[in-house]
């Protein structure tokens, strides 16, 4: 596999190319993050999502590490454009990666990390470093992900407009609801999403994802693929 060795300076601006090239998606691995709001690596985000370009960005929180909520409110523009954020618990990896460009480095998106430490990476566009970054990421990574803190979520209805669109179609009695939207779909608790938060589900197919909402009563839970309802639907289903 052919990698280059790239120091602080190297290492930040080929970051922001691979986000400003990147064509299809972007997966920034970073534990510790203060940037990505309204400086280069959030214009870059930005930018990224407004050209379709699927981005996701995972960091870590755990009991010793949670991200501010002032970054995680920051961040929320770019969620509701689209970005994609993931919570892993004792994440160290650093690793960044698009379709075509990898990074494995010890820079996290820490504004401080930017201008003051000494970091060092190694950056590729071999295939074949792609192919095991992101056999990395499957293995890895993706097994661990978790929701983000409430604040980092897309923006919902008010829990009174919520209430009622959810509360209206519950006369239905095979009704069952979105875990990710609330939206009315056939209950099947083996396909608790929509059509098109199925499809987002399955790129990540972590059935222990908290979402929102339970399956067989649309109220407010951490609802999972693994466990689809909450406590009172599940007890109304096995009686
Ligand atoms: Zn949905
Ligand atoms: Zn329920």
């Amino acid at each position: 596999m052919d990698f280059k060795l790239i120091n602080t300076e190297d290492t930040v601006s080929r970051l922001l190319n691979l986000l400003r090239e990147a064509r299809e998606r972007v997966i920034l691995i970073s534990p510790y993050v203060t940037l990505g709001a309204e400086d280069r690596v959030g214009r870059s985000i930005r930018e990224a999502l407004a050209r379709k370009v699927k981005v996701t960005l995972v960091y870590r929180e755990d009991d010793q590490t949670t991200p501010k909520e002032n970054w995680l409110a920051a961040m929320k523009p770019h969620v509701d454009a689209g970005l994609k954020l993931y919570a892993v618990p004792g994440l160290h990896a650093k690793l960044y990666l698009s379709e075509s460009t990898v990074i494995i480095t010890s820079l996290n998106l820490l504004a401080s990390s930017f201008l003051n430490s000494i970091e060092v990476g190694l950056w590729s566009t071999d295939p074949e470093a792609l192919k095991q970054a992101q056999a990395f990421i499957e293995k890895e990574i993706k097994p661990h992900v978790r929701a983000p803190s409430p604040a980092a979520q897309p923006s919902r209805p008010a829990p009174a407009e919520s209430k009622a669109r959810t509360r209206a179609p519950r006369k239905q009695q095979d009704g069952g609801y979105c875990l990710r939207c609330g939206d009315s779909i056939p209950l099947n608790p083996s396909r608790p999403y929509c059509r098109e938060d199925f499809a987002e589900w399955a790129e990540w197919e972590n059935v222990d994802y908290e979402d929102n909402y339970c399956h067989g009563c649309g109220d407010d839970h951490p609802a999972t693929m693994a466990k689809p309802l909450c406590r009172d639907c599940y007890r109304k289903a096995v009686s």
